[in-house]
């Protein structure tokens, strides 16, 4: 890949960064603040709705974490290299998944 291939990417990172900060921030928000429109609603399980707004936001972390080491690669050179064969990750992969950290190959053996 091109230097000017990967500045691309970072900024698609950096974007995606972003807005999972704020995405986070929303979910934790608004669990925060109750529930909302349907607080009449008495079948609601409190607990069971906490429960996936954590696993929510959780998942998000996750892919804020990924987003952040994929940047940490960048600085490091070792961007858009497959962690588990070494070799190059396929753009496609890239332009959709730019966290990523297995080529095409080791993601189909998973
Ligand atoms: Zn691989």
């Amino acid at each position: 890949m091109t230097t000017e291939e990967i500045a691309k990417f970072e900024e698609s990172l950096l974007a995606l960064r972003d807005q999972l900060s704020h995405e986070i921030k929303d979910v934790i928000q608004g669990a925060e603040m109750g529930e909302g429109e349907d607080a009449g609603d008495t079948e609601t399980d409190e607990s069971e709705e906490r429960g996936i707004v954590q696993a929510e936001a959780i998942a998000l972390k996750d892919r804020l974490h990924r987003v952040l080491d994929a940047l940490e690669r960048v600085k490091a050179g070792t961007y858009g290299t497959c962690e588990l064969c070494g070799g190059a990750i396929e753009r496609a992969i890239l332009e959709i998944d730019p966290e990523s950290r297995a080529c095409m190959a080791c993601k189909a053996k998973k």
